[in-house]
């Protein structure tokens, strides 16, 4: 195999987030392993692509950064190169580039290195999980192999009842597929939900035919020659079904630091591991970052803890935060107000949600009829740390409003 050394120090992302144009003295190179030419954002997945609504390969809609626009940038793009380890006292990043067959390896030395290397979906962890058609939702290839699937008549075991796993069931329900959702717990988004919101919303899914199945585990999945037929729920119960989806969580990317003394640490909320920074996404080694779905910050809304923010709109804003410090730009210290959303047009069903949540919500509006409801949550001292609007037939873009509510507290 040969190995080639990038001869110029880079300020190198395996996958960047947004990026200023860079000084003329500087250069950036962009790490992909994908082949897909640009980057895309992953939201539209699971709530239009899914459906054949945006096409591939240009991925319309999906706010794709065009490569002409990267070039332009003069940004150097890599694709098809995975960084499979870090020289950490020479700050080299070692590549291996499959793109033309043989496997290449390159060297690119680095004077900032930004880790926005995401996070990877949760594997199932039971017998026959190797299966075929057992698939997972987190790539353009990842719901081609979904869609393929999608045929009128076909069934279909959704495992999560996360937001992506509840997105997916909605789209193959909308396909004509026999779908039934399976969640360990006894409801779904049980992080962001409190029951009754959860029956409000279970009932907009069994209305448009899903099922639910609550308090059931998955301890296996059987088939019969290389692909799944069946999911076997704890207690003997043997779901059948063509294909399963998979939606049970993700978990950051932190393969690069072995040897690094890159500090790592658990999200206050969910325990998960992340990449430890500051609130200008600086990690606790001189020049290098990480940003996304890898990072924790300190949330200034859970008062300083740690916090990882799997969505989008962090995504965004915590790559565009350190490119700002990289550069020099004055900045001011990251202080989010997260943000989550779903919505399945077909049903004009939608959610969304600003904030943190904090025991309890107080629930206001019916829930039983499709205007909906609101929920807001209150943190110790009284103040509105978190508000959330869910409806069918109702504009949704509504609550973008308390957004403003939630930063500043209202008692
Ligand atoms: C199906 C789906 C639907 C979603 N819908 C929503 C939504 O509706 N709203 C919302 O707010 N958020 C949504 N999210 C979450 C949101 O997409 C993520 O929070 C966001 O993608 C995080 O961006 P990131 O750049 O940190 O990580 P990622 O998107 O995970 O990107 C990381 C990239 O780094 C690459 N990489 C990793 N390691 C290496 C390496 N060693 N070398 C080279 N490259 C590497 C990966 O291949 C990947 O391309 C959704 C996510 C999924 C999967």
């Amino acid at each position: 195999m040969q190995t080639q050394k990038i001869p110029t120090p880079y300020t190198l992302h395996p996958a960047p987030c947004t990026l200023p144009p860079a000084p003329t003295d500087c250069r950036i190179l962009f790490v992909r392993i994908s082949q897909q030419a640009v980057p895309y954002e992953r939201p539209a997945l699971t709530k239009s692509y899914i459906k054949g609504k945006v096409q591939s390969p240009k991925l319309g809609g999906m706010h794709c950064v065009q490569l002409e626009e990267l070039m332009r940038r003069r940004i150097d793009v890599k694709l098809c190169s995975k960084a499979i380890s870090i020289d950490w006292e020479k700050r080299e990043v070692l590549l291996q580039s499959t793109r033309f067959g043989d496997a290449m390896e390159e060297v690119a030395a680095f004077k900032h290195l930004v880790l926005a290397t995401g996070s990877s979906p949760i594997m199932l962890d039971v017998p026959g999980a190797s299966l075929g058609n057992v698939l997972y939702a987190k790539t353009v290839v990842d719901i081609d192999r979904i869609k393929k699937q999608m045929v009128p008549g076909k069934r279909a075991v959704v495992v999560g009842g996360g937001y992506i796993a509840m997105e997916v069931g909605a789209a193959l329900r909308c396909a004509g597929v026999e779908t039934t959702i399976v969640v360990r717990g006894d409801r779904l988004n049980p992080r962001l939900f409190n029951r009754n919101m959860s029956t409000f919303i279970e009932q907009v899914y069994t209305d448009h035919g899903v099922k639910i199945q609550k308090e059931r585990t998955v301890v296996e999945l059987v088939g019969s020659g290389k692909n799944v037929t069946g999911v076997k729920l704890e207690g003997g119960a043997v779901l059948d079904c063509d294909f399963v989806v998979v939606g049970i969580g993700s978990a950051a990317n932190m393969d690069l630091l072995e040897g690094s003394g890159v500090e790592t640490g658990a999200c206050s909320a969910t325990g998960k591991p992340g990449i430890v920074v500051d609130e200008y996404f600086r990690t606790n080694v001189e020049g290098v970052y990480a940003v996304g779905d890898a990072c924790l910050f300190p949330c200034k809304k859970a008062g300083g803890k740690l916090v990882q923010d799997l969505h989008v709109l962090h995504a965004r804003e915590s790559g565009r935060k350190a490119a700002r410090v990289i550069l020099g730009k004055p900045l001011t210290p990251y202080d989010p107000i997260p943000h989550q959303y779903s919505s399945v047009d077909e049903w004009g069903f939608a959610w969304r949600f600003w904030g943190l949540t904090s025991g309890e919500p107080i629930l206001i509006g019916n829930m039983t009829n499709d205007d909906g409801w609101y929920a807001l949550w209150f943190d110790q001292e009284g103040k509105l740390c978190g508000a959330m609007h869910c409806a069918v037939d109702v504009e949704v873009r509504f609550l973008a409003g308390a957004r403003g509510h939630v930063r500043a507290g209202a008692g």
